[in-house]
């Protein structure tokens, strides 16, 4: 049998915003009559948890108004003014916004209340990303620093998505000041605490492993994430969803295994993953 070392990261998996809705959606006492206003969590399994006791789903970008009495906003936010249309339609709100999505909204705010033009570190199109620009009236998202250009603006303001990575969004901001030297460029840090604990935990595992098992939801961003910048540090990663989707065969020539995973992974997900890599040959060893 082969053998390795399993190594977990110190900081991984659900964020305390996506376990808070979470057990909102849990205590709610009657989910037929509520319907959850996007993914409240990027996770399969928890969604169809959702599905089978009976709540509705809906995509939040779509117009329209779920027919449901009660609208629960994910972890990922809203807009003010999608958040007054709901109310104008005498929807009842379950607001489960994390207060680190709703620094970015206040941060974003405050920079067109200063006249400045608003950047957007982050995924266009992504949940998060469409509610803090849904409240702007001028804005640009900037996913990469190829999107950045000189502005005719005399003052931006630069935000970020709360799971950005922070190394690119300082490359980013040097970018827009470099090219934008007759502006008065402000940036503000909102990529929030767990995404950056996660982030650190991962550089340090590198150092250390010699391939990396990242678990998560097939189309979470931060999931993706993780398992890119293990490519760019030319350390093999594989992104499964669960134990079921770890092959034997990947282990045959690894001393060391790193464990981590996506802010969408519930914890039974990453034990059973651990569990299954014990299964094949791994031995446990220190976090790192
Ligand atoms: S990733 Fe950060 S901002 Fe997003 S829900 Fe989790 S803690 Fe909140």
């Amino acid at each position: 049998m082969q053998s390795f070392t399993v190594i977990r990261a110190i900081a991984m998996g659900m964020c305390f915003g996506v376990r808070d809705a979470l057990d909102v959606a849990a205590a709610t006492s009657k989910p037929g009559e509520v319907t959850i206003f996007g993914e409240l969590v990027h996770n399969a399994v928890v969604l169809d948890g959702l599905r089978s006791r009976g709540f509705a789903m809906a995509a939040e970008h779509v117009r329209g108004v779920p027919a449901s009495n009660s609208v629960m906003i994910t972890a990922h936010g809203v807009s003010d003014r999608e958040r007054k249309r709901l109310e104008a339609a005498s929807k009842t709100l379950i607001d489960t916004t994390c207060p680190l999505v709703q620094r970015v909204h206040d941060a974003a705010r405050a920079f067109a209340e200063e006249g400045r033009h608003v950047l957007v570190v982050g995924r266009r199109g992504h949940v998060e990303v469409r509610g803090i620009v849904g409240d702007l009236d001028g804005y640009d998202v900037i996913e990469r620093t190829d999107d950045v250009q000189c502005w005719p603006h005399k003052r931006i303001g630069i935000v970020s998505q709360s799971t950005a990575v922070e190394r690119d969004v300082r490359r980013i901001v040097a970018e827009v000041v470099r090219q934008n030297p007759h502006a008065d460029v402000r940036a503000k840090d909102t990529v929030c605490a767990p995404t950056k604990e996660r982030q650190a935990a991962l550089e340090r595992l590198l150092d250390v492993v010699d391939a990396v098992v990242v678990v998560g939801g097939r189309n979470s961003n931060n999931t993706r994430r993780l398992a890119a910048r293990c490519k760019e540090r030319a350390v093999q990663a594989w992104h499964v969803v669960d134990e079921t989707e770890l092959d034997p065969a990947w282990f045959a020539h690894v001393g060391t295994v790193g464990l981590t995973a996506g802010t969408s992974t519930p914890d039974a997900t990453i034990d059973r993953v651990e569990q299954r890599l014990r299964e094949i040959g791994g031995s446990h060893g220190h976090a790192a």
